[in-house]
């Protein structure tokens, strides 16, 4: 007798439990979801396991307006001090951030922080300039300190700041060409039929340096015009 009882019992375990799992209700009020773990169904044994709370719905960002959503990530300062963007940073430093758009391919189309800062404080950014920092700090957010500009007079402030101090350039005693110089010489080339020796010429410096510079080998922190570097005469 007793060796039947202990052939059912662990059948009876097994039936009990598949039971269980199938017929109860999670015990959340109003929660008709089946059963799961815990106490709960799937969703809000989730939402316990990770939150601590079932009612918890999770993010913190969940139903915000994108700006809302923009601002729940910025250490906002004083009027003056740098507000650091505390959501994605990008390898440069710079935030980045979803404008709540798509893209043509169903992605979400990212942006950077700074550029949406800008232009829900200050406007579109006009045609051909990029949004600067006065204060070049990348990841600060604060409207106070976001302008546009070219990019060539972007490069050449980074330029002076010493941001992207090289070998070669103005800050290099031996060097006899400046940012403007160098803008100016490619532009020179670019629009008309003067050889590299002239220009070279004009600028007081070397054939071979001018080459460099109107090829793009040296000075590559600042932008080529259209048209350079001209494609090569042997090719
Ligand atoms: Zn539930
Ligand atoms: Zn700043």
């Amino acid at each position: 007798m007793s060796s039947v009882g202990q052939l059912i019992s662990p059948f009876r375990v097994f039936v009990n439990f598949k039971y269980t799992k199938l017929m109860k209700k999670c015990s959340i009020e109003g929660c008709e979801k089946p059963f799961y773990a815990n106490k709960y169904c799937r969703l809000h044994n989730q939402r316990w396991k990770r939150l601590g709370d079932p009612h918890n719905p999770g993010s913190r960002l969940y139903g915000l307006t994108v700006p809302e959503r923009f601002w729940a990530r910025v250490d906002r300062g004083d009027d003056d001090a740098c507000w650091l963007y505390t959501g994605r940073i990008n390898q440069d430093g710079y935030g980045v951030f979803w404008d709540g758009t798509k893209r043509q391919s169903g992605s979400n189309r990212l942006v950077g922080a700074h550029r949406y800062c800008f232009v829900i404080n200050h406007g579109p950014v006009p045609d051909g300039k990029e949004v600067c920092h006065s204060c070049d700090n990348p990841p600060c957010v604060n409207p106070a300190h976001l302008y546009a500009d070219t990019h060539a007079a972007n490069a050449s402030r980074a330029w002076k700041l010493g941001r992207n101090k090289p070998r070669y350039g103005e800050d290099n005693p031996k060097s006899k060409m400046t940012v403007e110089g160098v803008v100016a010489a490619r532009a020179l080339y670019a629009s008309t039929d003067i050889s590299i020796r002239e220009v070279a010429n004009r600028f007081g410096i070397t054939d071979g340096a001018m080459g460099r510079i109107l090829n793009g080998r040296h000075w590559k922190s600042v932008p080529m015009p259209e048209g350079l570097p001209r494609p090569s005469r042997r090719g």
